[in-house]
This record gives structure tokens, C-alpha cells and sequence, in this order.
């Protein structure tokens, strides 16, 4: 287990930095940080942090960090502009459980000799924030940690902020039943579980919010409850909608047709006038695990089939999703 050893906290000046100190632990994987004496202020600010994003993290009192260190099962790793190179360090030795120490404005001369290593990164004086996460990036080797259980997550994105409300995404289990409540057929169920299926090859691929994808694939034909015609997307977005659930979840169902449909091509399919294009990686892996998940065959014939009703552009943009997601 990654932990790392706080010392010197100085609860009238370092409430920052360690609040930081521990944000940047948890960020990047670490499931414990120890201070000699628990600044109960600080912990119920990382607590916040932790119940709302998720993962599995705590801010924990060991009075004795001597003993702690001691008697610690993997590797002791003090940071500290005076130590060893951090790229040797990392280029020599297969770090096992680490407990990382970092100090504040001086550390005690005695963890020098306690520690099973003092690793500088870089000589030059710092901070422990940096420090700290410069080396939790090198030992993950680049990777950023998953997080599970939070009440919601922030999604990547290049253009604005995207937060997905975990409490308005049903489950899968709320899907079910609102599928079997609605009385869906049987036949489109059975497409239903092999959008499913896809979407989640894709997701393994390509990323993507696993529980935002698993609801979008869900609910995509739920609108085939309504209609069966080409509004059905839009009856579908409403009906995620009058649920109370997100409005990312409904733009998923609302933009899964073909290759989405342009807002000229919604007015001439008499549909209310605005995009169906699908923008998200969500809704876009949604949208190509629809037209995928019967196959390439199935595929090909989708496309002669959108093309032969004259949507050209509409056929041309699912090329385009096959060349994108593979
Ligand atoms: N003289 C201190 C030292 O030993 O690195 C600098 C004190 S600094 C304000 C607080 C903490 O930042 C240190 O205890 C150490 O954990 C970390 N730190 C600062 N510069 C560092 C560096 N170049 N390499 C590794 N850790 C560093």
C-alpha cells in the first residue's frame, strides 16, 4: 500500500501545504497519509474531497511515526533535495510499497538514517507538493490512477469543464427495469445487450466514463418504447430527461443515430430544428457501438442502407466514427 509520513505540520502555517500534500497523494494514488498529530481541519477538507471524487483514502494519526517507520513492510523513501537522484533511484531498484516521508521546513536529522532511502529530485530546494509528485508519477510510470465511488467525476475534455453527477446515472439495474417497465421488444433488447457489449470492447480501447457508457448503451433504443421511427432518439432523451437523470445521459441517446443528425437533417425528417451530432467520446462510442454491434456486415449494410434514403452526409459521418474509434 502507498502511504506517505507528513512531518512538520505546523497547523498555523502549513494547512495548505499539507492540504495539498495530501490532494496530490491521493490524486496520484497513495491510500494513506500519517502526521504525527491529525489536523482535524485539514482532514475534514480532504474527507469533502474524497466522498465527493472517490477512491479508497485516509488521513491517519500515528503518534509514534518512529515506530511506524521502523516497523514498515516495503520500501522507506525519504524525499530531500540532499539524497540520491531520483532517475538512479528509479533506474536501480524495484520500489516495493513504499512509505514516502516528506518534511515541511526542516525534518528531524534521524529520519536520514531511518529511512531506507533519501532521494532528491533535483538538488535544488523545493517544495514537498512537487517533490512528492514527481516521484508518485515515476512510480506509477506515467499512469494516472482510476477512482471508483465517488459521488461524482470530472470528465476529460478541451473545451470547458464536464462533471458527470454519479446520482443522476441510473445503474444498470435501474436500466433493466425502466426497459422492462416500458414493455421494450424483444428483439430490440436483444440489440440493446449487443450495443452493450460493443460499447464496452470500445470503452477498453478508447476510455471513456464506464458508467455514463453502460447507462448510454442501455437506454439508447429506449425511446423505441414510443416510436419506431426516426424521432425515436428524441423520445428517448425525453423520457432520460423526465427521469430526472443527467442531461449528458440523455444527449447520448438523443445523438446515437447513424452518424448523428445535422440540424438540416433533423428539419427534414420534421424533428425539432437543432444537432444530433454526437460530440463526447461517450456519445460518440455509444454511437459507433450501435452501428457496430451486429458486425462489419451489418455495418456495411447500415451504410448502403442510410445511403439509398438519401442521407449521404449522415453515411459519410459513420465512415468517419469507423475511421475515429476502429
Ligand atoms: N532543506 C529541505 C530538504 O531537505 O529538502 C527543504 C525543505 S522544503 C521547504 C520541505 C520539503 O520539501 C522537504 O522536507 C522535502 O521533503 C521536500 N523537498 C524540497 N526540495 C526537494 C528536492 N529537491 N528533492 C526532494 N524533496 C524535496
Amino acid at each position: 500500500m502507498t502511504s506517505v509520513l507528513r512531518l512538520g505540520h505546523r497547523p498555523d502555517r502549513d494547512k495548505r501545504m499539507s492540504t495539498h500534500v495530501c490532494l496530490t497523494a491521493r490524486a496520484l494514488g497513495a491510500e494513506a497519509v500519517y502526521f504525527p498529530v491529525v489536523d482535524s481541519v485539514l482532514e475534514k477538507s480532504v474527507k469533502g474531497v474524497t466522498e465527493r471524487f472517490g477512491g479508497n483514502f485516509g488521513i491517519r494519526e500515528r503518534r509514534d511515526w518512529q515506530e511506524l517507520v521502523r516497523e514498515w513492510d516495503g520500501d522507506v523513501i525519504h524525499l530531500t533535495m540532499y539524497g540520491d537522484d531520483i532517475d538512479g533511484f528509479f533506474a536501480s531498484q524495484n520500489v516495493r510499497n513504499p512509505l514516502i516521508i516528506v518534511g515541511s521546513e526542516k525534518v528531524p536529522r534521524g529520519v536520514y538514517e531511518l529511512a531506507d532511502f533519501n532521494i532528491s529530485v533535483g538538488n535544488q530546494p523545493h517544495s514537498e507538493v512537487a517533490a512528492l509528485a514527481i516521484f508518485l508519477d515515476r512510480f506509477n510510470r506515467g499512469r494516472a490512477p482510476k477512482f471508483s465511488g465517488g459521488k461524482m467525476a470530472v470528465l476529460p475534455t478541451g473545451n470547458g469543464k464536464r462533471v458527470v453527477n454519479y446520482q443522476r446515472i441510473p445503474g444498470a439495474d435501474e436500466c433493466y427495469r425502466l426497459i422492462l417497465e416500458r414493455g421494450m421488444e424483444q428483439d430490440v433488447i436483444v440489440h440493446t445487450m449487443a450495443v452493450l457489449q460493443r460499447t464496452l470492447e470500445l470503452h477498453e480501447v478508447h476510455g471513456g466514463d464506464i458508467r455514463l457508457l453502460t447507462a448510454g448503451a442501455l437506454l439508447h433504443d429506449i425511446g423505441r418504447t414510443v416510436t419506431q421511427g426516426a424521432e425515436h432518439p428524441l423520445e428517448g432523451g425525453k423520457i432520460v430527461r423526465e427521469m430526472g437523470w443527467d442531461n449528458q445521459l440523455a444527449n447520448i441517446v438523443e445523438r446515437h443515430m447513424g452518424g448523428g443528425m445535422t440540424r438540416e437533417e433533423a428539419e427534414s425528417q420534421g424533428l425539432p430544428s437543432k444537432d444530433y451530432l454526437p460530440e463526447t467520446l461517450e456519445e460518440k462510442l455509444v454511437c459507433h457501438g450501435d452501428n457496430t454491434a451486429g458486425g462489419d456486415e451489418r455495418f456495411e449494410d447500415l451504410l448502403l442502407r442510410t445511403e439509398r434514403a438519401g442521407f449521404h452526409d449522415s453515411a459519410q459521418r459513420m465512415r468517419a466514427l469507423k475511421d475515429e474509434l476502429g
